[in-house]
């Protein structure tokens, strides 16, 4: 699509974009990492791995990380098969009746699945179905970093940190939307009334928390489906308009978890993911801060950050 159209359908979208109004949920906090939510629309190494899982329980589907009609058709009769909830997506039902423990010596599917997941951490596997010493010994590397028990075997409890963790985002920030999915002068656009971003991104697309802290959901005419991430930096950080949610309320998330999916839910008129940082009370810019994160370079202090200036 030409860049104009791009931008004047944002801009549409961004016309209709509201203030959001802080929930003062409780919090408690999450053991384990939270399953990734995929589902139409997702691509990269966890639908890969997804997708090699798929082949493993009888779905003879391309493990090409893009998440099509063909892995929905896939995941639907397994949802089927197993009496879940049969809508196509891949999130914390369905997620660990997929899985299977492999082991060394182990071949096939479910071996190459493991073997995916892993690189995410750069090991570098070879994704060959065959479980050896090399595939055992980053299994063993991982499970020590994580504060596992390493004993060499993908089980349930290395498969959700080996899925429900960013392999990306080693940095105290991240970015919402993966790195290569949206161009880095999205991160700088004014929004059209008060200081926050919005960010166009198809329906289906994987957003992650910016920073560390306590996740709660939104779910109002507003927001739509969404999350208020309380900041271990101080600021409160707000994700709208999403198509489903990923974590539940309470749940501790890292720079760089999955949230949930975008689309177009709430006050929106298409798919799209609106960005909001409130630090010191106030609505600040969120460009400077995730062009940096964009860049690798060091951020400011959210504290630091403008509020105004970004508002066209
Ligand atoms: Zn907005």
């Amino acid at each position: 699509m030409p860049r104009t159209n791009v931008s004047r359908a944002w801009l549409a979208i961004a016309a209709l974009c509201a203030l959001l109004v802080s929930l003062g949920l409780a919090q408690t906090a999450a053991a384990a990492p939270n399953w990734p939510v995929l589902s139409t629309g997702s691509s990269g190494p966890d639908v890969a791995t997804a997708q090699y899982l798929l082949r493993g329980q009888g779905h003879d589907i391309a493990a090409d990380s893009q998440f099509g009609a063909a892995t929905e058709a896939a995941t639907v009769a397994f949802q089927q098969s197993k009496g879940y909830a049969a809508d196509g997506v891949i999130g914390a039902e369905t997620w660990p009746g997929l899985i299977s423990t492999v082991r060394e010596g182990d071949s096939g599917d479910a071996v190459a699945a493991a073997q995916t997941a892993l690189n995410k951490f750069g090991y570098g596997l070879a994704v060959d179905g065959q479980f050896g010493a090399g595939t055992a010994s980053a299994v063993t590397r991982f499970q020590s970093d994580k504060g596992l028990s390493a004993d060499g075997i993908v089980g349930p409890e290395t498969w959700q940190n080996l899925l429900g963790q960013s392999g990306g985002a080693a940095g105290a920030y991240a970015l919402p939307i993966a790195h290569d999915a949206l161009s880095r002068d999205h991160y700088s656009v004014p929004h059209h009334d008060y200081p926050a971003l919005d960010l166009p991104v198809g329906t289906g697309t994987a957003v992650y928390s910016v920073h560390a802290g306590v996740a709660n959901q939104i779910d109002n005419d507003r927001c739509g489906l969404g999350y208020e991430v309380t900041g271990d930096d101080g600021a409160t950080y707000y994700y709208c308009h999403f198509s489903a949610h990923g974590v539940g309320s309470g749940a501790r998330v890292d720079a760089g978890t999955q949230l949930g999916l975008s689309g177009s839910t709430g006050n929106s008129t298409g798919p799209h993911v609106h960005v909001e940082v409130v630090a010191g009370g106030a609505n600040r810019c969120p460009g400077p801060l995730l062009t940096a994160v964009y860049d690798g370079t060091t951020p400011p202090a959210v504290g630091d950050l403008p509020t105004s200036g970004c508002i066209e």
